[in-house]
């Protein structure tokens, strides 16, 4: 293989038992707390978590602009460990967009192919195309001032864009925004990143735009990785009670492990029943430990009766009915105790399956639950 294609087979992106500790104040914070990944070329990758959780270290550990405690940060299969920022081939995109008021769109974008001495023609070719890109062509005269925040934000990745960085990272980039403009920029963001072919590093607390955009994600608390994997591993198979908690919602059951072969495990539940679950991959099936099994709301079945009701089923009585348009949320104190939630979607002109205080059956397939250790 040439070097070149060689290049390519390398991970854009490679964090290797990465720390960071700050002191402030006499104190010590463990900001990130021994992280291991890998981002591909191309890719879109979101790091995703609340506040604190260590996201934006992470990122500017990849920019530069910190620089590990302990662990190697590889681009492309080279060390960068000491590597200043505007030597490291990544761009960063910021929340506040950061545009020269008094510079046009074109010469906002054009300024930094200006600064490193590009032809004239080739700016005025690169600018055009990127403007046309991020869907600006015809606004190229403009001030910032005259834009709408969302075309800024647009403004602040054509010029982060017309770099053509190897990787471009962006910090809560749509966080100014309203939440219709967000999502409409959600897609947008996507097509420009397929358009352009760089990877991504998107740093987030919003699930739903995790979920939107990206090949794969990061869930972050406390400075770790809870779980690395695709949107949809992520939503319907959460490998921890943080990661069931905090994307989407989701219904958790305690019980103990009553029987188990293969992957499956019979869980006994609080009232005695018993419902049989695929296990999370790793997950101690010794008979008597303790697990919690999720399910998602959207999951399961509600009914009056349990004729025909799935083979994992609760009794339990409706304690709050909204109304919510596409659907109906219930809440249900099933028997076990537990307090779940039900999505049902709206069909046309349907009355509400049930009111509230009436006692209804929870029904769900198996393999749409999952237990997972208790904690
Ligand atoms: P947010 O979504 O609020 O931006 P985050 O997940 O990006 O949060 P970080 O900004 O990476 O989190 O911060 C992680 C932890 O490190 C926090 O407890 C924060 O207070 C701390 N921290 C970050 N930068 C510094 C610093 N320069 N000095 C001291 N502590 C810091």
């Amino acid at each position: 293989a040439s070097p070149e294609q060689a290049t390519e087979t390398l991970p854009a992106i490679e964090l290797a038992g990465i720390y960071k500790e700050f002191s402030s104040h006499g104190d010590v914070v463990q900001a990130v707390a021994g992280i291991d990944l890998e981002i591909g070329v191309g890719e879109f990758f979101s790091l995703l978590g609340p506040s604190g959780c260590g996201k934006t270290t992470t990122m500017r550990m990849i920019a530069g602009f910190e620089e590990p405690t302990r662990g190697e940060v590889k681009l492309y299969g080279k060390s960068v460990l000491g590597v200043p920022p505007n030597k490291r081939d990544v761009n960063m995109v910021f929340q506040s967009y950061a545009l020269f008021p008094h510079m046009s769109v074109f010469e906002n974008v054009a300024f930094g192919l200006r600064r490193k001495g590009v032809a004239k023609d080739e700016v005025t070719k690169r600018v055009g195309e990127i403007i046309e890109t991020v869907g600006l062509a015809g606004r190229e005269k403009r001030r910032p001032r005259e834009l709408s925040g969302g075309q800024q934000q647009r403004v602040a990745l054509a010029r982060a864009l017309v770099n053509r960085p190897r990787a471009l990272l962006l910090d809560e980039p749509l966080g100014a925004l309203d939440l219709k403009l967000r999502q409409a920029m959600q897609v947008e963001l996507k097509r420009i990143q397929r358009e352009v072919g760089i990877t991504f590093i998107y740093v987030t607390h919003d699930q739903g735009e995790a979920l939107t955009m990206s090949d794969r994600i990061a869930v972050m608390n406390e400075g770790r990785v809870e779980q690395l994997g695709s949107p949809r591993a992520i939503y319907e198979r959460p490998a921890t009670r943080f990661v069931a908690g905090f994307i989407g919602t989701s219904n958790l059951l305690s019980g103990d492990v009553k029987s188990a072969s293969g992957d499956r495990a019979v869980i006994l539940s609080g009232d005695g029943q018993h419902i049989e679950v695929p296990l999370r991959e790793g997950l101690s099936a010794a008979i008597g430990s303790p697990v919690e099994l999720t399910v998602r709301p959207e999951k399961i079945d509600l009914t009056l009766d349990a004729a025909g009701a799935a083979s994992c089923r609760l009794r339990g009585t409706v304690t709050e009915v909204v109304y919510l348009g596409t659907s109906t949320n219930y809440n249900v104190l099933t028997s076990t105790g537990a307090e779940m939630t039900v999505f049902v979607q709206n069909s046309n002109n349907a009355d509400d399956v049930a009111a509230r205080g009436q006692d209804v059956w929870l029904s769900w397939e198996p393999e749409h639950s999952y237990a997972i250790g208790a904690q």
